[in-house]
C-alpha cells in the first residue's frame, strides 16, 4: 500500500505498465484487477483515507513492500480517468 502524493511517483510505473500491455479489468468504482506477467490478476484498490490522503493497495508483493508497483499505475490510469468522467457528469 503507498499514498499516492504526486504523479512523479508513477512515472516509472506508468512506463512499465504501458511496455507490459496489461489488462485492467473494472470490478467497481475504486477496485480494478491488473493482470500480471505470469496471466495471474491483482487486485487494485483505489480509495482516500479519512485524512483525504489517496491510498493505493494491490495485492502484489511490492506493493506489501509499500513500492509503487506497475498494477497500481495501470489500476490508477483507469481510475483517474473514470473519476473525471464522473465529476464531469455531476457539474
Ligand atoms: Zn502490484
Amino acid at each position: 500500500m503507498f499514498i499516492l502524493e504526486s504523479k512523479a511517483q508513477l512515472e516509472k510505473a506508468i512506463a512499465k505498465a504501458m511496455k507490459t500491455h496489461t489488462q485492467v479489468k473494472f470490478i467497481s468504482f475504486g477496485t480494478y484487477a491488473v493482470k500480471g506477467t505470469k496471466g495471474n490478476f491483482y487486485t487494485v484498490i483505489c480509495e482516500r483515507s479519512e485524512r483525504g490522503e489517496k491510498v493505493v493497495k494491490c495485492g502484489c508483493k511490492g506493493a506489501e513492500k509499500g513500492l509503487v508497483c506497475w498494477h497500481s499505475a495501470a489500476a490508477l490510469s483507469l481510475h483517474i480517468g473514470i473519476a473525471r468522467q464522473r465529476q464531469t457528469a455531476t457539474k
